[in-house]
């Protein structure tokens, strides 16, 4: 169909979308409405590990919706019970609430710390967060995050976030007081750029919230389920936070999200946290799907060595046409352009059939499908060093 034949204007416009309409994806391809072909290095914003509509979630889904759809929370239901231990018996962590987007595992988070506080340490609800954080887009998540462009919207803020610096343990020391309950951070800033937390840094932090008594909760909404090439972000430092959220990849491109936690810290008595659709049988089964592949022999170190390939292509892209450096662990990586072209360069990308993702004008940050190919990532970078050498020239 013709673009101008969509009915657009039904939709409350929110941002900014090129003037296409996607049909139909398969592994790291999809397609629009005009039948062009575009290769997906952005994958619904590092959703879908195992790329568009992988059989194996297509066929649980479809079996799943045949069986059960949803019974309602206030029952139990095998998807999700079976999707809770696979997350418990492969992690450091006791329990799982399952919610239906990053945002709202991140509220439950949030909660959860407050409830503890009041129970543990004397009605104490700061959470210190960090500039630059994404948390999400409800209110408790926007004051949560440390986003320039949140500052000034949807005032009043939701209290009880003071902003520390990443990876300056000092600076976290200094907001400590007695209304502190917990220190909330992501192992690598995504949508800030792809700023690590250094491995030094989050094990100093383990050791000062343990000291102080505080909780450490690790939002591994973006870094979570593989995506850095352990199956959690936060064990490329051998810590252990007493709670983790996830998201994004969870579902493989369902919405299914998770705050997750130690034994010790579930505290929410009966009523204080709920909602229609979690755990639902239909998304959790999903989940079970997404966990089997990952956790599956030897699909990590794929991982790992793609994250290797893709990192070393864009190192020598880097080289040859005298941009910044390429940061990020796995198959989470930004290329530092050095200029501000990146708006302009993702345009002309998605023109070339190739769809691109710059957090800030200055940087790409690349989120393939774990399962992504070296051929796909070599026409990846064919197509992105053409594109540097018409825009920046070699
Ligand atoms: C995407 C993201 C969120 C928000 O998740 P939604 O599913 O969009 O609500 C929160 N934290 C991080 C680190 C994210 O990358």
């Amino acid at each position: 169909m013709q673009f101008t034949h969509y009915p657009i204007h039904s939709l409350m416009e929110v941002t900014a979308r090129p003037q296409l309409v996607f049909v139909r994806g398969e592994g790291s391809w999809l397609w629009d409405n005009t039948g062009k072909r575009y290769l997906d290095f952005v994958q619904g914003w590092a959703v879908n590990c195992l790329g568009h509509c992988p059989p194996v979630i297509a066929e649980r889904l479809a079996e799943q919706a045949r069986r059960l759809i949803t019974p309602s929370p206030s029952f139990y239901n095998e998807p999700s019970l079976d999707l809770a231990r696979r997350i418990v018996d492969n992690s450091c962590f006791d329990r799982v609430f399952f919610t239906n987007c990053g945002a709202e595992a991140n509220e439950g988070a949030i909660k959860l710390a407050r409830k503890w506080g009041g129970r543990n340490r004397g009605g104490a609800y700061e959470i210190i967060t960090f500039d630059g954080g994404f948390h999400g887009r409800t209110l408790a998540t926007m004051s949560a995050s440390g986003k320039p462009q949140f500052r000034d919207l949807f005032e009043p803020k939701v209290p009880g976030f003071p902003k520390a610096q990443l990876n300056d343990l000092d600076s976290v020391a200094a907001l400590i007081c007695d209304r502190t309950v917990a220190v909330m951070l992501e192992p690598i800033q995504g949508e800030a750029g792809v700023v690590p937390a250094e491995d030094p840094f989050l094990t100093g932090l383990r050791q000062l919230t343990r000291e102080r008594g505080l909780l450490l909760i690790v939002d591994e909404i973006q870094t979570g389920v593989g995506r850095t090439g352990t199956l959690w972000g936060h064990q490329h430092a051998g810590i252990e936070p007493d709670i983790m959220t996830l998201g994004k990849m969870l579902g493989g491109g369902v919405p299914l999200a998770a705050l997750v936690a130690k034994e010790e810290v579930c505290c929410f008595d009966h009523g204080d946290q709920g909602g229609t659709f979690n755990g639902n049988p239909l998304m959790t089964a999903v989940g079970c799907a997404v966990m089997d592949a990952v956790t599956a022999p030897g699909f990590l170190d794929t991982v790992v060595r793609r994250g290797a390939y893709l990192a070393a292509g864009l190192q020598e892209l880097s080289s040859s046409h005298n941009l910044g450096e390429v940061r990020g662990r796995g198959l989470l990586l930004a290329l530092d352009l050095r200029r501000e072209i990146g708006a302009d360069l993702v345009g002309r990308a998605l023109a070339a059939g190739l769809l691109l993702n710059a957090p800030r004008p200055g940087l790409l940050r690349f989120m393939p499908a774990l399962n992504v190919t070296e051929a796909e990532i070599d026409a990846m970078l064919a197509i992105l060093g053409t594109l540097l050498r018409e825009m920046v020239g070699e």
